[in-house]
């Protein structure tokens, strides 16, 4: 048995049986270093980021502390968004799915208050949500933090960064000092540092080398020779690399709606994801990129936080981040497990000093390279394999995948290759199909019957 097998971990044999189960074998470095002391109680702050397997870190820290006997909530995990906190609550799900009667909630705003009062009424092992919801929640007195002996601060950089420290102030309050308190951060800004002085005892710091090398991302630089000129270098890119799933990041909210409007101007696939999004419209928006009927997500990077996309096919910076921390870690995002990725940037002369520092912290020269033919501008625009039809009725009306599945695939359908993602909402269904075979699978959903009734569906 080698030290980097969960086996050489105290886990519960439940856990330790479900870990083989879903082909962990191997601990991440975050998960080798940062383990050993969360579960001798110890805090523990780390440097991880989306991809690490830090979900699993602390998940299993808080799975192997939960007396699940003792029906109070004994762990709390905020996250800045709350696509972050669904894919936590997930993964604490599948990770604990061997012990029997785990109750994990979710509480995030952007979702109705009024059902999560009645579910907090029920009661949890585990809360997961945002810091926002959860000070509203603790405000009017529909949460008992009490038992509270673990507390997870997960992308706590991007917390702060969003403005939600006097939130978190106020929730750490009401928790016993005597907890263990977990930190995640892909920074450890000053700002951190002083946070975890505050509220944390003694942390063992970790800190693992990014997985992502040299040789499995490549740098690319262009030129651009002003602002104006920027927008022409990305449709340039695009056609050139015409990369099935491509993050655009932009430093403001406004430069990501106008590139995204420019792009779709252009008759590019494309949507914005940024901070003014309706929750509704951020869901969809995300669902579309995820099941690959969107190809170019323009995104700040608060908004591209926790976005959980197995192969990102390439990041396009727009500009060098602010920080270089950040560009380092949206270059990150691409080229994950070993896929190759691509990364982007695109600077103006003017920018040359960025340049110099971005040089110098990855300590490598990034040369910029030839730009793509001019006549590519003159080329279609690159189409998407896949088309989304919404279908109005999800969870609550009790539909499954698999009806949705059947009702396309069944008599005269389209083949199972030809359908793509299935995502379930409470009152929405989204399927990606082939678009060629879109409108027909419409029909198959809209003439035919889910669950023995009719459903209205749409493409979008
Ligand atoms: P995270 O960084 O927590 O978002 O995790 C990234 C992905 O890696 C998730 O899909 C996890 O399910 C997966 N993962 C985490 N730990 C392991 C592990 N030790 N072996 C294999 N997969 C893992």
């Amino acid at each position: 048995m080698s030290q980097t097998d969960f086996s050489s971990l105290k886990l519960q044999p439940e856990l330790l049986k479900n870990l083989s189960t879903l082909g962990y074998q191997q601990m991440t470095p975050i998960q080798q270093q940062s383990l050993p002391p969360i579960l001798k109680g110890q805090d523990v702050i780390a440097q991880g980021q989306t991809g690490s397997g830090k979900t699993a870190a602390f998940g299993l820290g808080l799975l192997e502390k939960l007396n699940v006997k003792r029906f109070r909530i004994q762990s709390l995990v905020l996250c800045p968004t709350r696509e972050l906190a669904d894919q936590v609550a997930k993964e604490i799900r599948r990770l604990g799915r061997g012990i029997h009667n785990i109750k994990v909630l979710t509480l995030c705003g952007g979702s109705a208050f009024g059902p999560q009062v009645g579910s907090l009424e029920h009661g949890a092992h585990i809360i997961v949500g945002t810091p926002g919801r959860i000070e509203d929640h603790l405000g009017k007195g529909n949460l008992d933090l009490s038992n509270v002996n673990l507390l997870v601060l997960d992308e706590a950089d991007r917390m702060l960064e969003m403005g939600f420290q006097a939130a978190l102030d106020n929730i750490i309050e009401r928790i016993s000092p005597e907890r263990q308190t977990l930190m995640f951060s892909a920074t450890f800004a000053e700002q951190i540092k002083s946070v975890a002085k505050r509220i944390m005892k003694q942390p063992v710091m970790v800190q693992v080398e990014s997985s992502h090398d040299n040789s499995t991302i490549q740098q690319h630089l262009f030129k651009a020779n002003d602002n104006a000129h920027r927008l022409t270098v990305l449709r340039l890119l695009l056609q050139q690399y015409q990369p099935e799933s491509a993050v655009v990041f932009c430093n403001t909210k406004i430069e990501t709606q106008e590139v995204a409007d420019e792009l779709s101007r252009y008759g590019f696939s494309v949507m914005a994801l940024h901070g003014d999004l309706e929750q509704r419209d951020r869901d969809q928006t995300l669902v579309r990129f995820v099941n690959k009927s969107i190809s170019v997500l323009v995104a700040t990077d608060v908004a591209a936080r926790g976005l959980d996309i197995e192969s990102l096919d390439a990041v396009i910076n727009y500009q060098i981040a602010r920080d270089l921390e950040v560009h380092v870690h949206r270059i990150g995002r691409t080229g994950r497990a070993g896929n190759k990725g691509l990364a982007l940037t695109i600077i103006t002369e003017k920018e040359s000093f960025k340049l110099a520092k971005l040089e110098d912290f990855l300590e490598q020269r990034i040369d910029a390279e030839k730009l793509p033919p001019i006549n590519l501008l003159d080329k279609p625009t690159y189409q998407p394999q896949m088309a989304t039809l919404q279908i109005d009725g999800g969870k609550k009306q009790k539909l499954r995948p698999g009806d949705i599945l059947g009702a396309l695939t069944g008599q005269d359908g389209i083949t199972g290759k030809q359908v793509g993602k299935i995502q379930l909402f409470p009152n929405k269904a989204y399927v990606a199909v082939n678009r060629e075979v879109a409108q027909y699978a419409l029909r198959k959903i809209t003439e035919g019957q889910l669950k023995g009734r009719n459903f209205r569906a749409r493409i979008i």
